[in-house]
């Protein structure tokens, strides 16, 4: 059956067995919380259906998950979950993101972190594509050792492209301005988390400083059909997560997704999970909501799933 008729029918079992990517996602939220209760011996409170923005969601997250997982035995147990729930969900292709705090919870710090990622790329490299990913938390930009320790990591030359996130307010893109020219020079892919509630324009400003070549999130371009025209002859595609935007109260509902407008302006989109952890919604899942949901033909979403695969 393919994917357009496994849509149509709602068959997920078809839905799940189509070839899909997943290039946001964020290594310490990205298992199952389900399974973390399983990990842990007894059931975690569940996240509020909406909460207000990234801090709502760090709010929740510190006090509820954090505390289990924030070792390097709770990381990797989290890490291994996902991806074998990613290969369950049809993932052929994972960018995943490896905060640079990640390294302290190692005694040999970035070497050991990557030395355990380089062994996860192996150990799943028959069923998938493991691309790592460096994570950069904009609150971390005035930490000198964690600027220093990121440019190490990009000097290993091991992953393939960095990402920065949190509040886009927190620090302006030209503080980044090093780390990302040094991660160009490395040939990484750049991308950055910006526009997720608002502002168009500093969609496009990012874009520029940064020299971007992806925008995660970015669906704040809607509002402007200039900075959508200017993403889309760029040729700069936004990872939208769906969930992640309901749910942090970016977005009303489902039904009411930018993702319709972004699509329809030509500015190439592709469909993912952000923190499963919370959001709880895979890349089939995903799909399946958007088509229930009325915003995308199935058609239409095989269009976007065909086009993440040739990136
Ligand atoms: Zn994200």
């Amino acid at each position: 059956m393919d994917f357009v008729e496994a849509l149509s029918t709602d068959n997920l079992t078809a839905i799940k067995a189509a070839p899909k990517t997943d290039v946001h996602c964020h290594a310490f939220f990205s298992a199952r919380r389900e399974n973390v209760e399983h990990w842990v011996g007894h059931p975690l409170t569940k996240p509020p259906l909406k909460m207000k923005g990234v801090e709502g969601m760090m709010e929740y997250a510190d006090a509820v998950l954090a505390p289990h997982i924030k070792h390097s035995e709770g990381f990797e147990f989290v890490a291994v979950s996902a991806i074998n729930d990613a290969v369950q969900d049809g993932v052929v292709m994972l960018e995943m993101s490896f905060d640079i705090r990640l390294a302290e919870f190692y005694p040999n710090g970035i070497k050991e972190l990557c030395a355990f990622i380089e062994a996860l790329v192996e150990r799943y490299k028959a069923q998938m594509d493991l691309r790592p990913e460096l994570g950069f938390s904009r609150g971390c930009a005035d930490d000198p050792k964690l600027m220093a320790l990121a440019h190490e990591a990009v000097e290993l030359g091991f992953f393939q492209s960095i990402d920065l996130y949190s509040r886009q307010e927190v620090c302006p893109p030209e503080v980044m301005k090093p780390l990302f020219t040094k991660a160009r020079a490395a040939g990484m892919k750049l991308k950055a988390h910006v526009g997720e509630f608002e502002d168009a324009e500093e969609i496009r400003r990012t874009v520029e400083v940064l020299d971007l070549d992806e925008v995660q999130h970015g669906i704040a371009a809607a509002e402007s059909v200039e900075v959508m025209r200017w993403l889309s002859e760029h040729h700069i595609q936004l990872n939208v997560c769906p969930t992640s935007n309901v749910m942090l109260d970016g977005v009303p509902d489902l039904a009411a997704h930018p993702i319709r407008v972004l699509f329809d302006n030509g500015v190439p989109v592709t469909i993912n999970t952000d923190d499963l952890m919370i959001f709880g919604q895979s890349v089939s899942e995903e799909y399946r909501n958007l088509y229930q949901a009325g915003v995308f033909s199935a058609e239409e979403l095989e269009d976007i799933r065909r086009a993440s695969l040739a990136r």
